[in-house]
């Protein structure tokens, strides 16, 4: 290594890699940021930002739509696809220019020594300490550094036989570029992305969409109520689902996307349509890094193997996607800032991932903190459950958005609370109080005892913590008749 080696070379600009590289910077140390893409990464572009600038366009568009409001717009609405991406383009523009600028004001020395240098180029470890950028050009810059910090992101995974061709089979990467809305569609996976899309479109209304679904139900992995919830209001904006479904093949026939499933009686089935959007998960941005010259390990799947992100060599750590155990923007940047805390000493507390949260753009918006019943069950866990409708709250009936429910489990014994489930306009907003409880260990008083704005969703969550206390205001032996309110445990 030279005297000039960076203190830290940061591979990949994307949520988990900038929020790295900024930690670096409050620490005063000087540090490189090789991207080969776009500043942002899938947080801003074909991704997080991109794809809820989508979902809520597209759920004004169904409000506005909607005649039982006592409005409706005169002479009928329309929409059309490529105005739709004007406007992601231009949050994206937004919020990336935001990043630019600041990497632009990082890149001189501050007082405190810190900076940040951008460099354009794929990388690629020749040595441990030692990795070489090649610029789309055709450059090459060598880099050495005394620290790593992994933050290359994921890639749709396409499975065997699927003939994505960017047009009319496509991944999240190229959805945007459709000339317009297709008036039919399958989405192949119905995990997270594939159901954030089946929304949006189903929401302006212009696609018949098909999701085809292994499991018996769609979102496998939340609780059964919480996936027929929404698997109910996808049948009833017309979406097809096709459960237990295994796809037997998928080609394209004559400008059109044939594909054959074998539904849950072992009945095949032949479908046209006019796009696919295949979601079947994403794989780790590894492969091409050079890992081997560095002796970093991956596991088989091609993650970095890490603890507490730091990989097999003790100078390089990995954050986000790359170590794909979770794939969000928030621990893909709770992860960046916390290896840099780690390698220069900070000794920080370690990463709690039983308090984190995150959303599903569906309709309903469902939000989740912590444990479902599935996760205590599995974890054997014992749980107390409040389960709440929102027709009971005076927010919903307000927003006469009455659909969802709010559940609640908490520890029998301690009353500590474990998880938090809101089904239900505005979940998003409702859950991150809670996810601050969860991290101070507080229990079901707290919540009793803090008083809460009215109205607002989140009495919802204070009625369920009141249920499972035997002193809510509304009465399960009242509305748990109507199926109303719930109280159980597991
Ligand atoms: C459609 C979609 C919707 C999503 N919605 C949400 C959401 O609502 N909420 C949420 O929390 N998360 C969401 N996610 C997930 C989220 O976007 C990712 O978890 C997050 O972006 C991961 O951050 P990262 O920094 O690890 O990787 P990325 O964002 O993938 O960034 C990695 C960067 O590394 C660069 N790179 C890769 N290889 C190299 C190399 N060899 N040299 C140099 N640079 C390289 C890439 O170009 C990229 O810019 C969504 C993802 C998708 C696809």
């Amino acid at each position: 290594m030279t005297d000039g080696a960076w203190d830290v070379c940061v591979l990949g600009a994307g949520p988990g890699g900038y929020a790295a590289a900024m930690r670096a910077h409050d620490l005063g140390k000087r540090v490189v940021v090789v991207e080969r893409g776009q500043v942002g990464g899938a947080g801003i572009h074909a991704g997080a930002l991109s794809s809820k600038t989508m979902w809520h366009l597209s759920n004004d568009y169904a409000v506005a739509a909607r005649t039982d409001r006592g409005y409706h717009a005169a002479g009928g609405l329309d929409v059309s696809y490529p105005k739709v991406i004007e406007s992601v383009r231009t949050a994206v523009a937004e919020r990336r220019s935001l990043l630019d600028r600041q990497l632009a004001a990082l890149a001189a020395l501050s007082d405190s020594g810190g900076v940040v240098s951008l460099v354009r180029g794929s990388a690629r470890f020749l040595s441990p300490h030692e990795i070489e950028v090649k610029r789309l050009d055709g450059t090459v810059e060598k880099i050495q550094a005394k620290n790593f910090v992994l933050a290359t992101g994921s890639r749709p995974r396409i499975p065997d036989g699927i003939p994505v061709d960017g047009e009319l089979v496509v991944t999240s990467d190229q959805i945007e570029a459709f000339p317009a809305f297709p008036e039919s569609m399958v989405v192949v996976g119905a995990g997270v992305v594939g159901c954030e899309y089946a929304t949006i479109f189903a929401n302006f209304g212009k696609t018949k969409i098909h999701i085809i679904d292994r499991q018996p139900r769609i979102l496998p992995f939340e609780d059964e109520d919480v996936a027929e919830e929404v698997a109910t209001s996808f049948e009833s904006m017309g979406v097809v689902i096709h459960r237990a479904s295994k796809l037997e093949s998928l080609k394209v026939v004559d400008g059109k996307v044939e594909y054959v499933i074998t539904n849950a009686e072992g009945k095949a089935e032949t479908i046209r349509v006019e796009r696919a959007l295949v979601s079947v998960g994403r794989c780790p941005a590894t492969a091409d890094l050079g890992l081997e010259a560095a002796g970093v390990k991956l596991d088989k799947g091609g993650s970095v193997v890490v603890e507490n992100t730091r990989s097999s060599v003790s100078h390089i750590y990995a954050a986000g996607d790359a170590t794909l155990d979770i794939a969000l923007v928030n621990v893909a940047e709770l992860e960046g800032r916390y290896a840099v805390e780690a390698m220069f000493g900070l000794d920080p507390r370690p990463i709690r991932y039983e308090a984190l949260s995150a959303i599903m753009f569906l309709r309903p918006e469902v939000a989740s903190v912590g444990l479902n019943e599935l996760a205590a069950l599995k974890q054997k866990v014992p749980y107390r459950v409040g389960v709440v409708a929102n027709r009971l709250i005076g927010r919903n009936i307000a927003m006469r958005e009455t659909s969802g429910f709010i559940k609640l489990l908490a520890s029998p014994d301690t009353h500590r609370i474990l998880g938090l489930r809101v089904v239900g306009p505005e979940a998003s907003s409702t859950i991150q109080g809670i996810a601050f409880l969860i991290d101070q260990e507080a229990t079901l008083e707290d919540i009793d005892r803090c008083v809460h704005p009215h109205p607002a969703i989140t009495e919802g969550v204070q009625e369920c913590a009141r249920m499972l206390l035997g002193r809510s205001v509304l009465k399960v032996g009242v509305f748990g008749r109507e199926g109303m309110m719930r109280c159980g445990q597991g």
